[in-house]
């Protein structure tokens, strides 16, 4: 099929009048945005005809690969019979019942009611005052401060942004806002020191309590994290930590919620990532891949415990006009049966999962500059070190990541570079085959960057 316009054109166009997330607008129009035209399965195409492989799954949603016309169909036929109504005033619709009554059957046991959005910063924001409210009408309204991590991440909002521990966030916009503290991150690589990964998860759950005593058990609201780190890059806790942080909450009350925007709908290899570290949430946010990204919609999945507390307070004052949007409703009651019908779940616990873990190992494990080669299901990650025997990073976290990545986007491999982290996470119908083409790619692109550290002088 001919193109409607040049790849040119488009730059031009998009230079002129589109800002773009998260972007340095003057140098991405210095070099021009790279357009993105099709997909089908793991691959991308984009408008110059080159074929790229995507281990990013997207912005790690689109598990289900490329391309699904089942998805397209389901679309098109709500859109047909009912493309919009609101559930704000006595309605419902059969859409947002179904994936409703679905969601309850694929969550763990406690989890019987969902609140919509359209994203996940959406999500962590109605959770924020879900959490709020629901002590409030626990009759303790001075219990509101949430606790989140630095280099954790839920998302872009006020809230979602303040909650998340990225310094160059706050920085923009006053946050956090108040009624928000963070804590350090569970990172064994960097902050673990001479301690064994088990220790160190109990000494990271352990600044938890801290924190809970020198803000007041009874100001504390909830503490919020990712099971695995996302954006943060792919920061995975040793076992110890979760269990050691369920554990602390139980003894202050203060709830524990998860964060599963990424980690949940088999991205571990469970259904949510809570359940590979085997913790028990109050509330967990999701987003990304409950559409596999084919429609913009997150939920929360609300506790028994706070549904019924929250219940006993009346209205809750929260909700939006696209909150449980028939269509995206739709799209994701077809993507969550996908995963479970098709055995997806399944598959990357027991097939593609190990096998991707291996491979991983074996691929990266060798290099000088690379280490804490890491992974869980389809969530792996490694850092780029300056000196792996003492392990140092590099001076200017993020300058290696980001050459790093330039190299694998050259030969069209999209893999992500958070800081030094580079992290992949491909959509979860990745075959063994494809696993291997994408890790033989890789593999020369590393090579190519340890050359061009040596070149630059960075080593
Ligand atoms: C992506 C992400 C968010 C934000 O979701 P958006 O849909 O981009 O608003 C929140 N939390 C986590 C853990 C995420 O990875």
């Amino acid at each position: 099929m001919a193109q409607e316009r040049s790849t040119q054109q488009w730059r031009d166009m998009d230079a002129a009048h589109h800002l773009h997330p998260f972007t340095d607008t003057d140098s991405l129009n210095r070099h021009g945005a790279r357009v993105i035209t099709h997909g089908e399965g793991i691959y991308l195409w984009d408008s110059d005809g080159n074929k790229i492989t995507d281990a990013m799954a997207g912005l790690w949603c689109v598990n289900l690969g490329y391309g699904r016309k089942d998805l397209a169909l389901v679309a098109q036929q709500q859109m047909e019979t009912l493309a919009y109504y609101n559930t704000f005033f006595k309605t419902t619709h059969p859409a947002v019942t179904e994936l409703s009554a679905l969601l309850s059957e694929i969550a763990p046991p406690g989890f019987s009611r969902m609140f919509y959005t359209n994203s996940g910063s959406e999500a962590v924001d109605t959770m924020i005052r879900m959490v709020r409210r629901y002590w409030d009408v626990q009759g303790q309204p001075q219990k509101k401060t949430l606790i989140g991590r630095w280099n954790g991440y839920h998302g872009s909002t006020i809230g979602g942004a303040s909650l998340g521990g990225m310094g160059y966030m706050h920085e923009q916009g006053d946050l956090p806002i108040p009624g928000i503290a963070h804590i350090e991150q569970p990172w064994w690589y960097g902050l673990g020191g001479d301690s064994s990964r088990e220790a160190f998860g109990l000494h990271a759950a352990g600044w938890l309590e801290q924190k809970i005593l020198e803000i007041g058990a009874d100001k504390v609201a909830a503490f919020v994290g990712e099971p695995i780190q996302g954006a943060g890059g792919v920061i995975i806790p040793p076992a110890s930590y979760w269990p050691e942080i369920e554990r602390i909450c139980r003894k202050y009350d203060v709830l524990l919620v998860a964060d599963e925007v990424i980690c949940g709908f088999g991205r571990t290899g469970e259904w949510f990532g809570h359940q590979h570290f085997g913790f028990h949430p109050d509330l967990f946010t999701t987003a990304k891949g409950l559409s596999s990204g084919y429609q913009p919609i997150g939920a929360v999945f609300v506790g028994d415990r706070v549904a019924e507390g929250l219940a006993r307070g009346g209205d809750f004052n929260h909700g939006f006009t696209y909150s449980g949007h028939p269509v995206a409703a739709a799209v994701a009651r077809a993507t969550v049966r996908a995963l479970r019908d098709d055995g997806i779940v399944d598959r990357v616990k027991n097939d593609v999962g190990p096998y991707m873990q291996e491979r991983w190992r074996e691929t990266f494990e060798g290099f000088d500059h690379v280490d804490d080669v890491r992974g869980v299901g389809l969530i792996q990650g490694f850092t780029l070190v300056r000196n792996r025997d003492t392990r140092e990073l590099f001076p200017d976290f993020g300058d290696a990541g980001t050459l790093c990545r330039d190299i694998f986007f050259g030969n069209n491999l999209i893999m992500r570079a958070c800081g030094d982290h580079m992290v992949a996470s491909p959509p979860l119908v990745v075959t063994r085959k494809e696993i291997d083409q994408m890790l033989g790619v890789a593999q020369r692109c590393v090579e190519e960057f340890e050359r061009e550290i040596v070149r630059r002088g960075m080593v």
